[in-house]
């Protein structure tokens, strides 16, 4: 069975970030395209509510929370992160006990969000900004932009700007030009990393996969901008390269390479992975895993490049930018066919509902699969349905390939 050595790099790197919150002096909560780097610049240890909804996804625990937040009106069909979240909160339970030794979720001193992936983490914040009586500021950018013009750069910048006080007032410290330069060129560096594993996979066989990536992005999301995420990389990207050199990847006997489109299923990552394996498959790509590269970060001008970073990311980006991008990755990574996960309580990252994937196989010739199915509540997800989809659309793939 393919390993990635890392791996238990990983868990140590993974463990010592939630450690820092037993000492932590203040805690602010972010984001997963937040702005990271400000709050990080101030002092402040970061926490992820997203990255604990994934969490109660991946270890199935969600099913038992969502009920919780739908007893104070949180629909089951609004993203599952937030009301398993929610539910999580309202029982008083989280995987970070057991997994990380904490007490419970960290305690905010200060909440900021970024609705350039969605309006549902303002409510999402908003909900725990009013539970722990606590500051929140939110940067509210335009959305679902062809190209991010200088106008709408300028707007940003100024939202980023009128953070500064209520961070100088929670943190206590005041804000540093320089610190902020320095976190953003770390940021910078990890994320050119990242971007770099997640080449290596444009190699067949490729080193990593989907499933394998959604695991190894935990340093990119939740520590951006620190030395430590940057070493993880540096690792990390010198084992997949050595993999490369080899000719030893994720799946032995390459035969088939598939785009993700969409979310992880969280409970079910091991499922599928095993699944495409089974069928000689490789899930070479992903939209997901490539949210987290920050190409334009400039640490000479850290506010216009994190304005633009942020706001021109896939999720916040209209149908046609988002076309190119995906013709783009589709050709680069050599795929053979595209797999949208039509993710039932999170339509801002499910791109199959308004005929998408038709008009891009009309534009590229590459066939595409619909899957039905939820990041965290595995009601909206039949396996057995979607083990049939994905070994069908498999061999359709190959037999065009035996005719062409
Ligand atoms: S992008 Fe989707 S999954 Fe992520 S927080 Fe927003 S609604 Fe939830």
């Amino acid at each position: 069975m393919y390993e990635i050595r890392s791996s238990e790099l990983l868990r140590k790197v993974m463990k010592d970030y939630f450690a820092g919150f037993k000492q932590a002096k203040k805690i602010a909560w972010c984001t997963s395209v937040g702005p990271v780097e400000l709050l990080r610049s101030f002092g402040f240890e970061v926490y992820f509510p997203e990255n604990h909804g994934a969490l109660l996804g991946a270890t199935r625990t969600a099913m038992d929370f969502i009920p919780e937040s739908a007893k104070c009106g949180y629909s089951n069909h609004v993203c599952s992160y937030t009301t398993s979240d929610i539910g999580a909160y309202l029982k008083g339970e989280s995987p970070l006990k057991k997994q990380y030794g904490l007490k419970g979720i960290p305690k905010p001193d200060l909440i900021v969000y970024n609705t350039n992936q969605c309006r549902e983490v303002q409510d999402w914040f908003n909900f725990f900004a009013k539970e722990f009586n606590c500051p929140i500021a939110g940067i509210h950018p335009p959305r679902y932009a062809d190209e991010v013009s200088k106008e709408e750069i300028a707007l940003v910048v100024d939202q980023h700007k009128k953070i500064i006080p209520v961070c100088e007032n929670t943190s206590g410290n005041k804000f540093d030009i320089d610190s902020f330069r320095h976190t953003l060129k770390l940021s910078k560096e990890a994320t050119r990393l990242w971007q770099d594993v997640l080449k290596t996979s444009i190699s067949s066989p490729a080193p990593l996969s989907f499933f394998d990536g959604v695991i190894h992005m935990g340093p990119i999301v939740v520590m951006r901008g620190t030395q430590q995420a940057k070493d993880y990389y540096s690792i990390l990207l010198k084992e997949l390269k050595e993999n490369v050199q080899s000719k030893i990847g994720a799946v032995k006997n390459e035969q088939c390479r598939i785009f993700w489109e969409g979310m992880p299923i969280w409970g079910k990552i091991r499922m599928l992975s095993d699944l495409f394996v089974q069928n000689n498959t490789a899930v070479v790509a992903s939209t997901y895993c490539s949210s987290w590269v920050f190409d334009e970060f400039d640490e000479k001008e850290p506010f216009e490049s994190s304005a633009l970073a942020y706001t021109k990311i896939f999720i916040n980006r209209s149908e046609k930018a988002k076309m190119k991008i995906l013709k783009n990755w589709l050709s680069e990574y050599k795929c053979d066919g595209i797999l949208f996960h039509d993710t039932k309580t999170c339509f801002n990252n499910s791109n199959a509902k308004f005929g998408m994937p038709q008009r891009l196989k009309e534009e590229t010739g590459i066939p595409y699969l619909v899957v039905e199915g939820d990041l965290c509540d595995l009601r909206f997800f039949s396996e057995g349905q979607s083990i049939t989809k994905i070994e069908t659309f498999i061999e359709q793939i190959e037999r065009q390939k035996v005719r062409a």
